[in-house]
């Protein structure tokens, strides 16, 4: 019987794994299984540079930085499986968790499965992914591609706001697609970006499509205009998702709080769920911050309360 399974791989999984490992607890990861030639390591695995994780000063690419999280807990004997998690039954002691039909017993669980951002969907948008395409204005931003450009954020809720308003600080001007004439996000977000000099709001419409080249990356967006059919081109060299995130919660549907977008929910000021000895950290349980930092953060006090909640059971 294992000790901890830490379901996931990003920032969050790897840190809990390192403090677990440090407790001497010797937790085995269940990292996901490589896609398309990428390996498990969460989001960051697709993000080219991250400028603002403390002590990387030079800054750090996404996959060298979960190479670096993975080799430092391995340092103090955490186990690594590439296995994704198909089922978990929590109805007892051992919780028990599965790979088809290969089953896991364990004391505790720490679930780090993280969200995935959400795109349109389409063809180009893949075809630029990490080359002017990016759902992270906070992760990308600051990038030379995007400086004094125009840019474009797809959405109209507060992460469309918030990162259309952080990308005025590079950009020469933001256009946001919204697919109606009026932002879901709250009127004070709302409010702002409107009045923004650089924000111009590009009302009931939606992208077509991203234009670029493959030498140059995204050089423009062509939109059409829902009520008239009308389309146009739009200079850029960005092209920011912010259509929402969706956590990777499917796993635990009907055995977990979940709030009304599919977050796990935590008590307060914990990672702690609603079932004894299963604790969620990370992305998963945030739909607030979303940072690496944060999430690092939070693989923390997962691993802590579950120290101290075995503690508490077998001295
Ligand atoms: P939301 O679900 O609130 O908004 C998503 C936006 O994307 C909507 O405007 C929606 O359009 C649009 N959209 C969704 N799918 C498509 C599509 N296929 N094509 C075109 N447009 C699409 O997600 P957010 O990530 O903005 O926010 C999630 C939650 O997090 C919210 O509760 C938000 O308030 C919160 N949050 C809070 C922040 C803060 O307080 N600082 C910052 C960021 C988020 P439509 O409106 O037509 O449905």
């Amino acid at each position: 019987m294992e000790n901890v399974i830490i379901i996931g791989s990003g920032p969050a999984g790897y840190t809990a794994a390192l403090y677990a490992a440090r407790a001497s607890l010797e937790p085995l990861v269940l990292e996901g299984e490589p896609s398309q030639d990428i390996l498990p390591g969460g989001q960051l695995m697709t993000t080219t540079e991250v400028e603002n994780y403390p002590g990387y000063p030079e800054g750090v690419t996404g996959p060298q930085m979960m190479e670096d999280f993975k080799k430092q807990c391995g340092r103090f004997g955490t186990r690594f499986e590439w296995k994704t998690v198909t089922k978990v039954d929590f109805s007892g002691s051992p919780l028990k968790v599965y790979v088809g039909d290969e089953l896991f017993e364990t004391k505790t669980v720490i679930i780090a499965t993280g969200a995935t951002a959400k795109y349109l969907g389409l063809e180009s948008e893949e075809k630029y992914m990490n080359l002017g395409v990016s759902a992270c204005a906070t992760c990308d931003g600051a990038l030379p591609r995007f400086r004094d450009k125009p840019l474009v954020v797809v959405g109209g809720g507060d992460t469309a706001m918030e990162e259309a308003l952080f990308l005025t600080n590079f950009a020469s001007r933001v256009h946001i697609i919204h697919r109606r004439d009026e932002f879901r996000a709250s009127k004070i977000m709302a409010d702002r970006a409107v009045a923004h000099e650089k924000i111009v709001p590009e009302w009931d419409s939606v992208v077509d499509e991203v234009l670029g080249d493959e030498a140059t990356g995204v050089t423009g967006c062509r939109i059409k205009n829902v009520k008239t059919g009308e389309t146009k081109e739009l200079e850029c060299t960005g092209y920011f998702a912010a259509i929402g995130h969706k956590p990777n919660t499917d796993l635990f549907g009907g055995i977990l709080d979940m709030d009304e977008t599919g977050y796990l929910v935590t008590k307060a000021d914990s990672t702690y769920t609603k079932i004894d000895g299963v604790f969620a950290a990370g992305d998963v349980q945030d739909r607030i911050y979303r940072q690496a930092i944060t999430a690092a953060g939070s693989g923390c006090m997962a691993a802590i309360d579950c120290q101290r909640w075995l503690e508490a059971r077998e001295g």
